[in-house]
């Protein structure tokens, strides 16, 4: 496991650097990025390591795919392309701590929690990287009231079976990779992709903290907005953007144990 863990350190350092270098992550943000990858693909092997980089890579290339239309909109999210420690920690940290566990109390229910955590971030990263180019308005998960493009807690159809395929094709990969439950794996993967990503919207319908800006008079995720300080609306002050994907991925991941039960053990 030793070696495993160097070589995991080594490409994790590799990836980390590389994407700090295209501006993807922030300096704390590559950090994070090389102990989750070394952690996953250290205590995981090369499989689960294989569907965090495949997160990671498609994230990144989505966050540039038609950047100019998605700017109008951008603003309105917490932060910008960089993504610091806390945004990995939010997409990565539930992975790792499931990671430990799968290396030191083997059990075959280790795979589908990683597994729906995965789903769950990459279908919530792709939905808002590509949600947000959607014709038709998003409505409130909770009320159904349209609201603007990029309002947290709304959904969209489009936006919802991204999700679907975006946690589909890691449960894909999850399956091809393990030779074994490739269509039980790929539907364990959409539906946990699909439920994170619902209650990541929910989360952010209810209790996750938004505040309004006075300078421009927009509802955001910003603590900070139009060069001034924003001032609390609703939601929890600890329910902040990071924390809600933290959540989520965890519930991702409880359901496709959930589906997995039911399909495969
Ligand atoms: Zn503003």
């Amino acid at each position: 496991m030793i070696n495993q863990i160097i070589l995991a350190f080594l490409l994790s350092g590799l990836v980390a650097a590389l994407a700090y270098w295209r501006g993807s992550l922030a300096p704390s943000g590559a950090a994070g990025a090389l102990v989750v990858g070394t952690i996953i693909f250290g205590f995981g092997g090369w499989s689960w390591g294989v569907l965090l980089a495949l997160f990671f890579i498609s994230s990144s290339l989505l966050s540039h795919y038609k950047e100019r239309e998605k700017q109008a909109v951008a603003e309105k999210f917490d932060k910008g392309h960089r993504r610091d420690l806390g945004q990995v920690l939010a997409n990565g940290g539930a992975g790792a701590i499931i990671a430990v566990f799968h290396g030191f109390f083997p059990s075959p229910l280790w795979l589908p929690l990683f597994l729906g955590t995965m789903a769950t971030v990459t279908a919530d990263t792709w939905a808002t990287e590509l949600g947000t180019l959607s014709q038709r308005q998003p409505r409130l998960i909770t009320t159904g009231q349209v609201v603007p493009v990029g309002t947290s807690g709304g959904i969209s159809p489009f936006g919802t079976a991204v999700s679907f395929i975006g946690g589909l094709l890691i449960g894909l990969a999850a399956g091809l990779m393990s030779q074994n439950n490739i269509v039980a794996l790929s539907i364990i993967g959409g539906i946990g992709g699909l439920a994170g990503s619902l209650c990541d919207s929910f989360l952010g319908a209810t209790v996750q903290q938004i505040f309004h800006c006075a300078v421009c008079d927009k509802e955001t995720e910003k603590s900070f907005h139009c060069g001034q300080p924003t001032r609390p609306l609703r939601g929890w002050g600890w329910m902040n953007n990071d924390m809600v994907n933290f959540l989520s991925s965890i519930f991702g991941g409880g359901t496709a144990v959930l589906v997995y039960s039911l399909l495969v053990a």
